[in-house]
């Protein structure tokens, strides 16, 4: 004689077992608990995941999984609360630059920076009067490009370029003597109407605002 467990209810006539075994309940079993062996009837069972469960053990079962659904989630929240912690340490914490690594961070566009590097390097660089920012970038900008060429009437200007597609509707170009001219043209190299200005807090911060969101821009953070 041989016993057979597929799990399913079933009526096994050469099997006096579950034939004349009868549930706690005193109704004839259909079959057995594969998870503590007792004798079920229909009511009394069911099947979990295609075995047959008592009752008893079905509702242990269904804590456990709801518990382990639970652990789960839990795991899930609290990743999600330590990655929002760093992007929030990121974003509030600022490195310490020194002035021309705050220039090469915002001027430089070999490299993608992180919003974190872009936000100090801001900072830093708003800190710093017009004419120490005018000094920091004559320092650096020799070693980021080589100076070039612009026309402005019959003059021309030898400096830097400080311009961008990113750059609303405005350019700068930064002479060797520090002076600074604006222009009402951005995002290219040529084609630009020079104008002289005078370099204040107003001047510098917008070029600082414009450098900063340029590099956002290429470093793909906006
Ligand atoms: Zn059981
Ligand atoms: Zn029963």
């Amino acid at each position: 004689m041989t016993e057979r467990r597929c799990g399913k209810v079933y009526v096994q006539s050469d099997d006096d077992r579950v034939g004349s075994a009868r549930c706690r309940c005193g109704d004839p079993a259909v079959g057995e608990c594969t998870e503590c062996s007792r004798m079920v009837c229909a009511d009394h069972s069911d099947l979990w995941q295609g075995w047959r469960v008592c009752d008893r053990d079905l509702a242990i079962a269904r804590v456990r999984a709801r518990s382990a659904a639970a652990a789960e989630e839990r795991r899930r929240e609290e990743e999600a609360a330590a990655a929002e912690a760093e992007r929030l340490r990121q974003r509030t914490t600022l490195l310490e630059l020194a002035d021309e690594d705050a220039v090469w961070i915002l001027y430089a566009r070999d490299q993608k920076r992180t919003q974190q590097e872009i936000r100090s390097a801001v900072h830093v660089l708003r800190g710093l009067t017009a004419a120490e920012f005018t000094d920091v970038c004559l320092y650096l900008l020799p070693y980021a490009r080589d100076p070039q060429k612009q026309r402005t009437g019959i003059t021309s200007l030898s400096g830097w370029l400080l311009t961008g597609s990113g750059y609303h509707g405005r350019s700068w170009f930064l002479t060797r003597k520090g002076e600074w001219h604006r222009s009402a043209t951005a995002g290219t190299e040529q084609g630009h109407t020079w104008k002289k200005v005078r370099f204040d807090d107003v001047e510098k911060r917008a070029v600082i605002d414009e450098m900063s969101w340029q590099q956002s821009i290429d470093s793909g953070i906006v």
